[in-house]
């Protein structure tokens, strides 16, 4: 604060004489028009409010930097990560996803993990997940995913018919299903769990020669999670706390940090695996791939302003600098549209152009003018067209991606061999998880899935039980399902289980 006074003035910065009564025709008469002031502080008062991300609305942000800690040049040409030792400027937000932004930081949801890198080759994102996989993978289905994960159309109220009918009539969720419902579905706060990108995404270096890669951000502070009754307690008495802990972690110095591993797999690898290795539902065992440790990310710096800095920022997945490329991940591809396309709705045409946003380490030199809010001298006298031969920016073919084939036929294609989609939720009930973790799962299950109705329960069960048969025998124990129904779905296919398990009106 400096020590003279500042005078209050109007967004246009003309002095006001007078910030707590209006301008009355006499003592007790009516307001007049003319007072510009009252009108200019309503007016931008009543506008306040820009639209909520659809999905995400919640979040938590804050500043820091990126510390490259191993030689990857043979993998990739990012220039930021060209050095051991080099340091990259970031921005991360956090995030709950189905909640609106006055929601609980204690529900049980995924956690977004996005990072910005001020880059000297412009702004790269990594937008994942305190998830290695996702519920679906074809982004056909996103949208009706997330309408039953929010509210009743008609009640306005959340909904676990809606939310476990469309689960369970899509069995691929049952991997993000078991995470989801396990304790890591309430981390503790945001700097208690990991960030992965859970898409696949594709590195090259200066060769040419390419690798499809995994990113895992490994939590530094250790894995904690909170139970269903820490969670439901917080949510009452503390809906912020999630967002309060990394601002005040922050300001007390315990700046908290994650170690950047790496999955790496050559296109041979990529050819022979057992699995698609594109689909988000899968994640890619350790055994096989085991992560590489390639760098620091540490948040040292809280936001002066919440709504400039972390609700105005934006992130996307298709900002990929020179040495990172996407992969034929369907989510990943819908998500490269998605994001700027929800930008541009919710923040303007020119939201790259707000601080948060623009980058910091390179220089946008584009051809794109105008729009509304254009806030910077919009390429001032320069040309505004390419081909032009008045020394505007001119593109570099040496930046590119390197060619890479495709062929097939169009078609609308489901994955093949559904079975194999259980196959890894058993895997983390039976080995990545103890007692502990599996009672607690159980307890997490029986408690929201014993609100739907008993049909779609059963329906459910039956997929947690192709998991694993004691996984399903324990949550219908808990649902007090029978057994033998539960085996006789479960050995159904997907359409014969719908229809075995439609409501009575429609069958
Ligand atoms: P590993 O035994 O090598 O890895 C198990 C991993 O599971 C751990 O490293 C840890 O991941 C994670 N994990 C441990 N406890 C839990 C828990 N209670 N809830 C969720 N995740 C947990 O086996 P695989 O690589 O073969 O994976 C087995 C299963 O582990 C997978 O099916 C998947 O569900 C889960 N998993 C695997 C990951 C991977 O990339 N391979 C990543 C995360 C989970 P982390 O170190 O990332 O915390």
């Amino acid at each position: 604060m400096s020590e003279k006074k500042k005078t209050l003035t109007t967004a246009f910065g003309i002095p006001v004489a007078d910030d707590q009564n209006s301008l009355t025709a006499g003592e007790k008469g009516p307001i007049l028009i003319q007072d510009a002031h009252l009108l200019e502080k309503l007016g931008h008062f009543d506008r306040e409010r820009i639209p909520e991300r659809v999905v995400h609305a919640k979040g938590a942000g804050a500043g820091g930097y990126f510390e490259v800690m191993a030689d990857v040049t043979r993998y990739t040409r990012a220039k930021f990560l060209s050095e051991v030792g080099k340091k990259t400027e970031v921005f991360a937000r956090f995030s709950t996803v189905g909640g609106e932004k006055g929601s609980a930081d204690s529900a049980r949801d995924p956690r977004g993990f996005a990072v910005k890198f001020y880059t000297e080759e412009g702004n790269y994102d990594f937008v994942g997940n305190n998830t290695p996989v996702f519920f679906i993978r074809d982004p056909l289905k996103f949208p009706d995913f997330i309408h039953t994960q929010k509210r009743n159309p008609a009640t306005n109220c959340k909904d676990p018919d809606m939310f476990w009918d469309f689960l369970s009539l899509t069995p691929e969720s049952i991997h993000q299903v078991t995470i989801l419902f396990s304790d890591r579905g309430t981390p503790a706060t945001y700097r208690h769990m990991n960030g992965y990108s859970s898409h696949t995404f594709k590195w090259y270096n200066d060769n040419g020669e390419y690798f499809w890669v995994k990113y895992h951000f490994k939590t530094d502070q250790g894995i904690m999670n909170l139970t269903r009754q820490e969670a439901t307690h917080l949510a009452g008495t503390d809906p912020d706390h999630a967002t309060r802990d990394l601002f005040e972690a922050i300001d007390r110095g315990e700046y908290p940090s994650w170690t950047l591993e790496m999955q790496i797999m050559t296109p041979e690898q990529a050819r022979n695996y057992r699995w698609n290795i594109f689909d988000i539902t899968k994640v890619w065992p350790h055994a096989d791939f085991p992560p590489i440790k390639i760098g620091k990310l540490v948040l040292n710096r809280n936001p002066l302003n919440y709504f400039a800095e972390v609700e105005q920022a934006a992130f996307s997945p298709a900002n990929l600098v020179p040495g990172i490329a996407a992969s034929p991940d369907k989510m990943l591809q819908a998500r490269l549209f998605s994001y700027h396309d929800t930008h541009l709705h919710r923040l303007g045409p020119n939201y790259h152009l707000l601080p948060v946003n623009a980058p910091k380490h390179a220089r946008e030199t584009s051809y794109q003018r105008d729009a509304a809010m254009r806030v910077d001298e919009n390429g001032g006298g320069g040309p505004n067209y390419w081909p032009n031969s008045f020394g505007g920016p001119e593109p570099a073919a040496s930046m590119g991606e390197p060619p890479f084939e495709i062929s097939g036929r169009a078609a609308r294609y489901s994955y093949p061999h559904p079975e194999d989609d259980f196959q890894q939720a058993g895997d983390l009930y039976r080995k990545a998880m103890n007692d502990e973790d599996r009672a607690h799962l159980i307890g997490n299950i029986v408690d929201h899935l014993g609100g739907a109705q008993k049909r779609i329960q059963l329906r459910q069960t039956a997929l947690f039980f192709k998991a694993d048969p004691d996984y399903g025998r324990r949550v219908a124990e808990g649902l007090h399902l029978d057994l033998t129904e539960i085996k006789r779905l479960a050995e159904m296919s997907p359409e014969d289980r719908a229809r075995a398990t439609a409501a009575p009106e429609t069958k």
